[in-house]
């Protein structure tokens, strides 16, 4: 069988039917990736001992962190990249991407990411694709319609199937509740996300203020609001439960109808409990007080709100706790969930079947990217590997919250790391085999108690205790 045609624009990947040319093409790969030459350059080469080169396509400040010594020297003048003969994918690896301050700020790329992404979809030495997932508490739109901004904007083709967005995981409570409460976002969109998710009732704030316009003295529904929510008598209506999908775009009327529902008997609106606590459930997309925007200081995000519900709350009633849920990162159930969409989007678009011995997690907030990445790595099966960029909400010279496992300017920083660390443990385990490697290069923390911090919260290695690792390991 010919190989098939090479065509840029739009990549090919392995399928069922090059079964034996894949594994050719793998075989190849690994013994390129230990000894930094494929099977015919072997044959009339004798040097196979050094690291390979790890001179990728890369711009600026980067080309240092892709030094084969892991020093600032710059590298030998990056070599032109080579198209793979075909489709190569990394199946030892992938990455996972935070956006907002990692990809995009202020609606806009960052150039780092461009490039990054062509270095993922095969623009390296190598020629190999990495499979790599976006995780991004944002939202307020569809999946698809994310993806489609975000495709526009890194210049390449982004599926839903590898995207999670802080209220995608809110899709398999769907089932659980009848008439469900939706805040936030512009508009209708949230309202059609939810049922888009298979919600079946789906209520919004609008179609409360159109019921009794009485209910936010402060604001007034414009003629499109009062035209799209929907006519209800919520004297017969019980809320099952509050769903805070996206920013909300009116914090003090989302407020006091959020506040109603949950000091309500049983979410029936009009009605307040004797006791505070037959409200329904509450649940917020993620729980990020910050976020990067456009602004130059960070600008406040959901998060706060859900702190202001469950203070006012206390206020309101004499001293009651409300407890509110929250998806999203640090939220080990999304972390969770982006396994299974990992494993999915790896199997059908890539025809890998085992699980990545790492994942590269890149973020730009210490609370949530690095600390839940970290924490899911205390008892995840792989090794979930923390980045942190200096892009987005972290600034260089701080100390973050949460400590990640390496701090890099940008995003393509992070991922000429990754590719860097990947090649190392390919090297090593060329060297002292593969038992070797799954001991020492897989640094579970539980086996590791005498490097646990204090907290196990932030229970991490820091860049100078991996290097010590690396060096026991030579
Ligand atoms: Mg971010």
């Amino acid at each position: 069988m010919s190989p098939e045609p090479q065509q840029p624009a739009k990549p090919s990947f392995h399928r069922g039917s090059f079964v034996d040319e894949l594994e050719t093409a793998r075989k190849d790969l690994t013994q390129k990736l230990v000894t930094g030459q494929s099977p015919s350059e072997a044959r009339s080469a004798s040097s196979a001992d050094s690291l390979p080169a790890l001179t990728l396509s890369s711009s600026g400040d980067s080309a240092s962190s892709m030094s084969p010594s892991m020093s600032a020297t710059p590298s030998t003048p990056p070599t032109e990249p080579t198209s793979p003969p075909e489709d190569l994918v990394a199946d030892s690896f992938a990455f996972a991407f935070d956006i907002d301050g990692v990809l995009i700020r202020g609606g806009r790329a960052i150039p780092e990411a461009v490039e990054a992404m062509k270095v993922l979809n095969g623009k390296n030495e190598y020629g190999i694709k990495i499979p790599y997932i976006f995780l991004t508490n944002g939202g307020g739109k569809s999946e698809a319609e994310r993806c489609r901004d975000l495709s526009k904007q890194m210049e390449i083709d982004i599926s839903p199937s590898q995207f999670i967005c802080g209220h995608t995981p809110m899709s398999e409570m769907a089932t659980k509740y009848g008439t469900v409460l939706v805040v936030g976002g512009e508009g209708e969109k949230c309202r059609m996300v939810a049922e888009s998710y298979g919600f079946k009732d789906v209520v919004t704030p609008g179609d409360i203020i159109k019921h009794n316009s009485a209910t936010t003295p402060f604001r007034k529904l414009t003629a499109e609001e009062l035209a799209n929510s929907r006519e209800r008598d919520f004297t017969d209506v019980t809320i099952d439960a509050v769903f805070v999908f996206a920013d909300s775009r009116d914090w003090a009327g989302d407020l006091q109808i959020i506040l109603d529902v949950a000091m309500s008997k049983g979410g029936r609106l009009g009605t307040t409990s004797e006791t505070f606590d037959e409200g329904p459930p509450i649940y917020f997309s993620h729980s990020d007080v910050l976020w990067s925007a456009a602004h130059d200081d960070p600008r406040l995000g959901m998060g706060a709100l859900r702190g202001i519900v469950e203070y006012t709350f206390k206020e309101v009633t004499k001293g009651k706790t409300l407890t509110t849920h929250a998806f999203g990162k640090p939220q080990i159930g999304t972390f969770e969930f982006a396994t299974r969409l990992l494993q999915r989007w790896r199997k059908n678009e890539h025809n890998l079947d085992s699980p990545p011995e790492t994942v590269y997690f890149v973020g730009d907030t210490p609370e949530s990217d690095i600390r839940g990445t970290n924490n899911y790595n205390t008892q995840a099966k792989n090794d979930w590997y923390s980045i942190l960029v200096e892009t987005g909400i972290y600034q260089q010279g701080t100390t973050p919250t949460y400590k990640p496992r390496n701090t890099v300017p940008t995003v393509l920083d992070a991922v000429n790391h990754g590719i860097k660390r990947e090649m190392q443990k390919k090297k090593f385990n060329g060297k002292l085999g593969l038992a070797e490697i799954e001991k020492n290069f897989k640094p579970r923390l539980n086996d590791l108690p005498n490097w646990l911090l204090s907290n196990s919260d932030c229970a991490v290695l820091s860049p100078s205790e991996e290097r010590a690792l690396e060096l026991v390991v030579s």
